[in-house]
């Protein structure tokens, strides 16, 4: 009986496999990783189909795995691969948790491929003794006759950021050659039947039109060319079938690409080891003009039609319109030339616009549109608060929907890019651009970008009210020393790390699409002209692809710098550097023919700064759509919905700093006791301004729309207050003649709100200022009235923090205001009345005097921390990052950790409940902060980690989630960008609570 059943079981094998020798289909597996997954999974079922050959493919795929790991995963059988098979029918079937045993026995395959990951592919001691392991292995469980064969891999696009590619100098042919050496060797050393030439084909496919375009990350293959072409290999080397000409192409896909990528396997399978040169085959029509064709296919179309002349105008920009940016006055430049890549655009209107962009696209030989850019910084013609008010608010969605609104606005009114966010890392208040910062900590600094280039970009770049957002200043112009502007910052490559690239790093991550070069000396190679910062780390490492734009003439500035002897040698250093678009310095114009001739600047260098700046035109659709439909200002400008997000923005980013025995809201606590109606008395220089809250680069705001302080208090409290306004003084000088009268009726009031500050023109660019106190007549005005005044209130309008330590304990109540852009008057009003519950948070710290400046909290501690003191004040800041007021009370409660021991890679969540215990409703904002006591790198004395604002209602409990990532939370960087997660203690600080993390 089991002698029967033996012969029927072999009959029933050899019937099967008889069986499958003739049913036609032809069976492929691939055993691989990405690369493999870019090759088989999704056109070669489709060629074989249009050629009437059935085929059943599948993959077998774990991202980026080595031979070493199959071979591993052989032997321990273990199910780490996600399978994904094409049937005969077309259909795609995925089972994960699969084991190669079960894929080699799944089918009665024809072809098992192997290849090595591509990090390794050009180096064979990563193949011995792996391969010849692994393929005996396969051989025992392949079916019969089936042939092992070697898919060989790619090398790199020539901008490719894996890290990998630097153990080829960063050569794509180098990296080629070594693949093809060890394919050969492959095949060789263990008799395998055949290759699969993909490597070739791709580089085939690079001396074609497509160029060096066939990646979509830098490694992985495009989506559809690039997988395109790795399958038509596939198809030709297992088909016996010349590609050329097969009727299956990608939709959509040109057809001279097609014709391209069907030469390039073809070519490829024909001589498997060596490049043909395809470059005889051209492009049929002009494809940059054809929207249909793949974005890096146009540009490269676009960049073989241009003169040398064309390209150098394409990464200068000009100005246009009268120029109202302060401190680069009277260089508008006339005549602009039809082929300029970019102009800064200074109406408030698209018809100038319109004008010069028509002059471009019909005036010049190529019609390449010109990108129109601008300073919106917060704010086009509705005027948000400064960005460092907008940190205070920690309201990221807020953030987002404000550059939301300047973007609309842009767009609509002939402007496609801003120079913003300004991501600079600022702790000296003396730094006047402190007010267009994040504030002084990365992690903010990186949150807030991210939701800033969320809101300019939106979805999609082309969406008609989008813009391209500009990371600047690239990169430690916050560490200028003494808080002067321009001048040198000391940066050590750890701080560089820690501090200073974080912001940029997130916002490239982001999908920024440009990037500023700053002005900066970083310890001793400025910005502009440093490699290190621009291309081995931006480009090299993070694989940024976007437009890197000097600041303003800060490429001339490279000679006031002593770094280049003049002008022409200041393009030199700054191109090579990587700073592709000159603003305004007028070098590359004059000097880059000459470098090009010379031998300077390789076309190389040219060519990439020249494709960058094209990749954000196409990507904004300005080829498409270069034109800005007309519309009246009603149509564009304070619309309802940004009138309301600014309004809450004003009201979300202002800080109170005091408010001793609950002097505010006036409502409750200074009313007369007498019952009748409270009387307010308020004055100050700031109480009746307008331009000056609209704060630093007010873009187009109006002072006519802004909402003065004293006017709004009157509206708010109407009937239930008498208000009185005297000005007082003016923001500076020496006329007191008004202090009479204000002591006066800071006897009859019951409280008296002094609004004060700085002019909005205090800080920003060029604005440092060694006295960050209240100037003098402002000082006395306050101690006039702290002589008379039953209440004091000090409502404070700056760009910075400012030194208030005299006059903050004068006052019973300190409000922190900012420049709140148009509509500071009624949040301001709203708070003293109580309408409005006070929920920003110091994003900077408040000195408690100038000689404490640099002070933030995320400093490295002492090695006494119990001495080193100053002796002759306190050495605490007056107000700490993270602090302000609220009209309610909030108490938190015990935290719940789902684990303390964790290891790299693990999650793990973090939950505090926090009750309102007050009796108004209140938003708070949770901060959540990492501290590792120990390490081989000392790490600063706490890092914020991640922030969450909720309203709580009065009296109710709400829970703040923190989803730790060990790898991202609990690591830190070395002097050279490498993540570290380190064995050893770890504490999550939040609120008052201390919870210890054991990593492993
Ligand atoms: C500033 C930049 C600004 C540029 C263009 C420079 O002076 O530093 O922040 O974007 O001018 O206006």
């Amino acid at each position: 009986m089991n002698r029967l059943r033996y012969i029927l079981v072999i009959a029933l094998i050899a019937l099967s496999t008889i069986l499958h020798a003739k049913d036609g289909v032809t069976r492929i597996l691939a055993i691989g990783n990405s690369f493999s997954e870019d090759a088989v999974e999704q056109y070669l079922h489709e060629l074989a189909a249009a050629d009437n050959k059935q085929a059943i493919v599948a993959n077998m795929y774990i991202g980026g795995c080595p031979l070493e790991r199959h071979l591993n995963n052989a032997k321990g059988n273990r199910p780490d691969y996600r399978y994904r098979k094409v049937g005969v029918d077309g259909v795609r079937k995925q089972t994960d948790r699969m084991t190669l045993e079960r894929a080699i026995k799944d089918e009665h395959w024809d072809y098992i491929s192997l290849q090595q990951a591509s990090g390794l592919s050009g180096r064979y001691e990563t193949y011995t003794p792996y391969l010849s392991k692994l393929l005996a292995y396969v051989k025992k469980l392949a079916p019969k006759g089936c042939k092992i064969i070697w898919h060989q891999t790619w090398a790199y696009s020539q901008d490719s950021p894996h890290g990998s590619f630097k153990d080829y100098g960063r050569d794509q042919m180098k990296m080629y050659q070594s693949i093809m050496d060890c394919s050969q060797r492959a095949v060789k050393d263990n008799r395998l039947t055949m290759v699969v030439p993909s490597g070739t084909a791709v580089q085939n496919a690079r001396t074609t039109f497509i160029g060096d375009n066939m990646n979509r990350d830098g490694y992985h293959l495009n989506m559809q060319y690039g997988r395109y072409t790795a399958a038509c290999t596939w198809y030709e080397a297992i088909f016996h079938r010349n590609v050329v000409g097969n009727r299956y192409a990608p939709k959509g896909l040109h057809h001279d690409i097609v014709n391209a990528c069907q030469q390039a396997a073809h070519a490829a399978v024909a001589k498997p080891y060596e490049v043909t040169d395809l470059s005889n085959i051209k492009a049929t029509e002009i494809l940059y003009t054809n929207p249909s064709v793949p974005r890096e296919i146009r540009i490269t179309d676009l960049l073989s039609r241009m003169t040398l002349k064309e390209k150098i105008l394409q990464i200068n920009q000009y100005t246009l319109g009268t120029n109202n940016i302060e401190n680069n006055k009277g260089v508008e430049v006339k005549n602009i030339p039809a082929e300029i890549g970019s102009l800064i655009y200074f109406p408030t209107a698209p018809e100038l616009r319109n004008r010069m962009q028509r002059h471009a696209m019909e005036d010049s030989r190529l019609g390449i549109p010109i990108l129109f850019g601008y300073d919106c910084i917060h704010g086009f013609r509705t005027i948000f608060p400064i960005p460092l008010a907008q940190a205070c608010s920690w309201n990221t969605a807020l953030v987002e929907q404000g550059c939301r609104v300047a973007a609309q606005e842009c767009r609509t009114s002939g402007v496609d890019w801003t120079f913003s966010p300004m991501v600079d890392v600022s702790r000296d208040p003396r730094w006047g651009r402190v007010a267009e910062s994040y504030g002084e900590d990365p992690f903010a600094n990186s949150i807030f970008g991210q939701a800033a280039i969320r809101g300019y970009q939106g979805k999609k770049l082309t969406d008609s009210l989008s813009i391209a957002a500009c990371l600047k200043h690239y990169v430690g112009y916050g560490a200028s020393e003494a808080g002067r502007d321009y001048v040198y910052t000391e940066i050590s490559r750890q701080s560089l790390w820690d501090t200073y690239l974080q912001p940029f790093e997130k916002g490239v991550q982001a999908g920024a699409a440009t990037i500023m070069s700053s002005f900066n000396n970083i310890s001793g190679i400025p910005a502009s002209a440093n490699h290190y910062t621009l291309t081995d780390v931006l480009r090299n490492k993070w694989g940024f692809r976007g437009l890197m734009v000097s600041d303003w003439n800060a490429v001339g500035q490279l000679v006031s710098q002593n770094m280049a002897k003049d002008l022409k040698d200041a393009g030199q250093l700054a191109l090579n550097a990587g700073v592709d678009m000159d603003m305004m310095a007028h070098s590359y114009d004059k000097y880059l023919q000459e470098l090009v001739d010379e031998g300077k600047v390789s076309m190389a260098v040219l060519d990439e700064a020249v494709r960058r700046t094209l990749r954000v035109k196409f990507q904004l659709g300005l080829f498409e759509n270069p034109y800005t439909p007309i519309s009246q200002p009603e149509e564009r400008f304070l619309l309802p919905k940004s009138v309301e997000t600014a309004k809450k923005m004003a009201a979300e980013s202002m800080v109170l700093l005091k408010n001793s025995n609950n002097t505010l809201p006036l409502t409750s606590s200074a009313r007369n006791s007498k019952g009748s109606k409270l009387k307010i008395l308020v004055t100050g220089p700031v109480a009746d301004a307008t331009h000056d809250l609209l704060g630093c680069w007010w873009g187009h705001g109006v002072d006519c729309d802004v909402e003065k302080l004293n006017e709004s208090i009157m509206k708010e409290f109407g009937e239930n207050a008498e208000v009185r306004y005297v000005k007082g003084c003016d923001f500076e000088g020496t006329d007191e003649s008004q202090f009479k009268e204000v002591e006066k009726l800071s006897l009859w009031a019951d409280v008296v709100v002094m609004c004060m500050g700085e002019k909005g023109s205090w800080s920003g660019e060029n604005n440092s200022h060694a006295f960050i106190g209240l100037p003098q007549v402002q000082r006395q005005l306050i101690e006039h009235v702290k002589a008379k005044a039953k209440k004091l209130v000090l409502v404070l309008s700056s760009g910075r923090p400012m030194i208030i330590s005299d006059e903050a304990a004068m006052a019973d109540a300190v409000l922190e205001m900012w420049h709140p852009g148009l509509y500071g008057g009624s949040a301001v009003a709203g708070i003293l009345s109580g309408r409005i519950n006070p929920s920003g948070r110091l994003a900077m710290t408040f000195p408690y005097s100038q000689g404490q400046i640099p002070i933030y909290y995320g400093r490295r501690n002492s090695a006494r921390r119990h001495q080193g003191f100053y002796k002759d004040q306190t050495s605490d800041a007056l107000y700490n990052f993270g602090h302000g007021l609220s009209y309610t009370t909030f108490a938190y409660g015990e935290p719940v950790v789902t684990r303390t021991d964790v290891k790299a890679g693990d999650t793990f969540t973090i939950t505090i409940p926090v009750t309102n215990t007050g009796s108004c409703d209140g938003q708070e904002t949770v901060f959540w902060y990492v501290s590792d006591p120990y390490g081989t790198i000392t790490r600063p004395d706490k890092e914020l980690r991640h922030f969450e604002k909720k309203l709580i209602r009065s009296g109710e409990t709400v829970e703040y989630t923190f989803k730790v990532n060990v790898n991202r939370d609990l690591s830190f960087v070395d002097s050279e960008g490498r993540r570290f997660t380190e064995a050893g203690e770890m504490y999550v600080l939040v609120g008052d609570k201390k919870i210890a993390i054991n990593v492993k």
